[in-house]
Formats: structure tokens, sequence, C-alpha cells
């Protein structure tokens, strides 16, 4: 509810600031205080300006967009949320400048999903280690296949589509895990309550609002899953090919199966052998489509489409902000995308 406040997440933290702004005589003196008399939540309304008295502002440094917009959701007007790798950024490759590095450091809590975004990994190892918050705590984990030159591993093809099966085999011995958990929308539920509880634990206040504010999230995602579980339910082609492996935990959970021209992270040139290796698993399982990606040249996908004489359609991973869209919204988009390619109609 500071939203006059949001345009400098410095000011957020001194108090100072909030006493010189006024905002004293609304009773926030007691904020996170030992105070025990029961306090009304004392609001102000102005054109801008909303003040609970019972709450801490808190500053929230995420590393990519749906980190933000999770952060945004369960937070609501109660922090201030910052992310790193703005719009049109690819957030792989981002290597933190000095005022985000200082932005990391300032802040109260940092959210990051190990491996993704290596600069923030090595800035969080630096912080105090309550300020990080790992994404990925309470998820399960899939491993990523790492398409290598050096290591002449078969794809796998096992048609399996259990839900839950946390792990995908493979031969090859060199696995990682596979960071892309937003996409499967069970996850973002689990993420918002882990956050959720963090914002508690610094702001006990306002502890109600983090619950509802992830519950509510938790109801749009249990909605948007089981949409997704209906409209994929019935796929005549399972095989899924993408132009960088970010799909694997919507694959898991709807029974399909991701197939990646690069791997984990976008590359820019593939492998003449591993496009070979993706065009003949495309031909036997009968793709008809291939994906390309928002912030990922589409040429390598749509000479492989042209190849195979194949659609090439769009399908955001949604590492950045999509336009014109949320993270939810673009879900449903996506899922139409793949309901036409994957024939699910
Ligand atoms: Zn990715």
């Amino acid at each position: 509810m500071f939203r006059a406040f949001n345009l400098d997440s410095r000011m957020l933290k001194s108090r100072s600031f909030l006493a010189t702004a006024g905002v004293m005589a609304l009773g926030l003196a007691s904020c996170g205080g030992q105070d025990a008399a029961v306090e009304e939540p004392v609001a102000v309304e102005s054109t801008e300006v909303v003040v609970t008295s019972s709450c801490s502002p808190l500053s929230v440094v995420t590393g990519f967009y749906p980190l933000q917009f999770i952060a945004e959701r369960v937070g609501s007007d109660q922090t201030s949320v910052s992310v790193l790798a703005g719009p049109g950024v690819e957030a792989h490759d981002l290597e933190l400048t000095p005022s985000q590095a200082a932005e990391v450091t300032d802040a109260d809590v940092v959210v990051f999903l190990p491996t993704f975004m290596p600069s923030l990994d090595e800035a969080v190892v630096e912080l105090n280690s309550s300020v990080g918050l790992d994404a990925m705590a309470g998820l399960t984990l899939l491993e990523g296949e790492a398409h290598d030159d050096d290591h002449g591993h078969s794809h796998d093809h096992d048609h399996d589509g259990d839900e839950g099966h946390s792990d995908k085999k493979s031969t090859d011995d060199e696995m990682i895990v596979d960071p892309h958990v937003w996409l499967d929308p069970t996850n973002v539920s689990v993420i918002g309550k882990t956050l959720a509880n963090k914002l508690s634990e610094l702001d006990p206040a306002c502890s109600a609002i983090y619950a509802d504010n992830s519950q509510a999230l938790t109801d749009e995602m249990t909605a948007l899953d089981s949409e997704m579980k209906t409209a994929l339910a019935n796929c005549k082609i399972k095989t899924m090919v993408v132009s960088h492996e970010a799909f694997g935990y919507l694959a898991n959970r709807y029974g399909l199966e991701q197939v990646g021209i690069s791997g984990l992270t976008p590359e820019a040139e593939p492998s003449p052998k591993r496009l070979a290796e993706v065009a003949k698993i495309s031909k036997s399982d009968g793709v008809t489509t291939v994906y390309y990606e928002t912030l990922v040249s589409p040429v390598v996908a749509e000479t492989l489409a042209k190849e195979l004489n194949i659609k090439a359609e769009k399908l955001d991973p949604i590492e950045s902000k999509p336009e014109g869209a949320d993270l939810i919204a673009q879900m449903r988009a996506n899922l139409a995308t793949l309901v036409g390619g994957q024939d699910c109609g």
C-alpha cells in the first residue's frame, strides 16, 4: 500500500523517510514493534497513497519475470518488488550491473531460482543466509539433459505420461536440475506459499494478508491447472519440439514429451548432430509443429520446420514479461497454441 514510495526502494527501508513524509501520524509508529495494543488497521486514502498501519514495507528483489509476478501477487501493496532481468532481456545470460548488485545487497528478500541465472546465485551466496529465498524449495524437481557433443547420449523416447513422475530417464550421466519450474501452475502455487511464509516471518503483523494473497494465487493456478489438464488430455501428438528445453515441467505434468533443439539454456547455434536427431524424432513421431520462442531467434526452428514441411509457432517460455499479458494470460495463450500444435482438439 506504499505505492507512492515504490519509486525508490531504498526509501522504503528508511523509517525516517516515512516520518518525514508525515506517515507517522497515521499510526505507523507501532509497525512491526512490540505494541500489544489491539490495533485497527488505519487506512487513509488519497489519490495515490493508502497506508495500512500494521504492515512493514519490505523490499523484494526477484531474478526474472515469473518470480516477479509471484512476488507482486503475494506481497501486493505491502512490498516493493523489483526484477533484475527486465522485459526483453534474455534472463539466463544476465550479468548483474554494480547497481543491481547493490540492490540485491540492500533487499529484505531476494527470490532466486538456483542455476537459472548464475550471476544472481553468486550474489546470493554473498548475502546473509536469511535474505535469499530459494524458489525451488519444496518443489519436485526434474533433471535436464545436457546436449553436449562430447556425450553421444541417445534420446530416451519413453512415452509414459505418469504424473508426479519426477525424473526423466536418460543414458547420459551429465544431468543437471531443470530450473524452468514456473510452467507447471502447481509449482507457482508452491513458490507463492514459500514466499508468503518468508514475508510473514519478516512482517508477522501482515501474515494474514500474505496468506490470503498466496491462497488467491493458488486458487487461480488450480483453476488453470485443471483447464490445462482437460485441454491436453487427448493430444494425438505427444512429442513437442521446442527451441530450448524450457517446457519440461509442463510436459511432465500434462503427459507430453519435450524434445529441445537446444538444451536448458538457449544457445545461438545448436549442433548439426542435434538438429539431425530432432528431425529424426519429429518425423518418426508425426510432429506437425515446431515451437520457437520470444527472445531467441526463430531461424533454427523455422529452418527445421521448412526441412520437415511442418509449421513453426511461437510458444513463450515466459522467462521475460510477455507483451500485453501476465503469467497466467500467457499460460492460457500457450495452452491454445499447444492444443493446435499437438492436435488435442
Ligand atoms: Zn530457459
